[in-house]
């Protein structure tokens, strides 16, 4: 398996964030990178630092008022008097209000949903580099790579194309997609995050071209609480390109399996030339939160059965938080994936 990745994604470390109420430690820290990179070292996949490219592939899915935004948010935000360490926005429009704001700690709550996305001076330069990764594993495929992990860190399946959320500022995976139409008639993006990928399902909502297939913890008792649920089907052109699968808290590896039966079975009925996978691994067992009851065998099961589809395929990572397991799990399904290729 080729693993790209790029040293710059382990400068965003945000240390602590408000969740809950509490301020609590921040669950995608720098740390994550270290862990998956050396669980890919240890199996000895071959490896590539990405090359830090044009915007182009990222403004293909993102509002470029958006980007410039956060490009140069950390730079406005202290040379704003009284903030703090880092740039979390406290005001937010609901969807009675519609004014686009020029204070930043306005706009500030316009292009950001929560708490969960604390800016501070390297972010952009890490969330940018997470961003290139995804371009260059798509780009690997273009050019006739079977597969590819591409070490995404900071994840982007929450992210909108004007909307930070959830611990994502790039929407890693969409891109990678977006970049694979530009080759391939027909993409599939599975996302098997414990998490809804909001983001992702909002970008391809209304496309023929991207089937989205989610398989998360059900949204009324988890996030992204908003969108994740069985009847968002798509709309326009792209109605029926949309599947989510949501399962309930304590799912396991039986029925989670079952679940991803289904969604390939639409990727294969889709006829689906190329395949991007949202890769969260927080799913697992011993994932801090908790969710889902997926073991190793699962992982390595989920990742025999993507091989399985035949297609040249893109694992993008997404969640997946510290816990000694959390490597393991990414071991385990690399595993399942060679495997599986191997023997065909
Ligand atoms: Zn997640």
């Amino acid at each position: 398996m080729l693993v790209i990745h790029h040293p710059d994604q382990a400068l965003h470390d945000p240390d602590r964030a408000l969740r809950r109420g509490m301020l609590m430690e921040a669950p995608d820290r720098a740390e994550r990178y270290h862990i998956l990179l050396r669980a890919a070292r240890d199996d000895g996949h071959t490896e590539e630092i990405a090359p830090m490219g044009s915007a182009d592939p990222i403004l293909a899915v993102h509002d470029p008022e958006y980007v410039e935004f956060l490009r140069t948010l950390y730079q406005r935000w202290r040379a704003t008097p009284d903030c703090g360490e880092y740039a979390v926005p406290d005001s937010h429009p609901t969807h009675r209000m519609r004014r686009k704001p020029t204070d930043l700690r306005g706009e500030l709550g316009w292009y950001c949903n929560s708490t969960g996305c604390p800016v501070a001076a390297d972010t952009w330069t890490a969330v940018n580099a997470s961003a290139q990764v995804a371009v260059h594993g798509a780009r690997r495929l273009i050019e006739g790579a079977s597969s590819v992990y591409a070490l995404c860190r900071p994840p982007g399946h929450h992210v909108y194309p004007d909307l930070m959320s959830g611990s994502c500022f790039l929407n890693n995976a969409s891109i990678a997609a977006q970049l694979l139409t530009t080759r391939f008639e027909k993409v599939a993006l599975v996302d098997i995050d414990v998490h809804h990928g909001n983001g992702s399902q909002h970008i391809f909502y209304s496309r023929s071209d991207v089937l989205f297939c989610s398989i998360h913890v059900d949204p009324s008792v988890a996030p992204p609480f908003y969108a994740g649920f069985a009847d968002e089907v798509g709309e326009g052109s792209g109605k029926g390109c949309n599947i989510n699968l949501p399962l309930p808290r304590g799912t396991g590896n039986v029925a989670w399996l079952l679940a991803l039966e289904t969604a390939l079975s639409k990727v294969e009925q889709f006829g689906a030339q190329v395949v991007v996978v949202s890769l969260g691994l927080d799913a697992g067992q011993h994932d801090p939160n908790a969710i889902f009851q997926i073991s190793d065998d699962g992982f390595f099961e989920a990742g025999r059965r993507f091989a399985e589809l035949r297609r040249p395929t893109v694992l993008v990572q997404e969640g997946g938080y510290l816990s000694p397991y959390l490597g393991g799990y990414l071991k385990s399904f690399l595993r399942g994936f060679e495997n599986t290729t191997r023997r065909g």
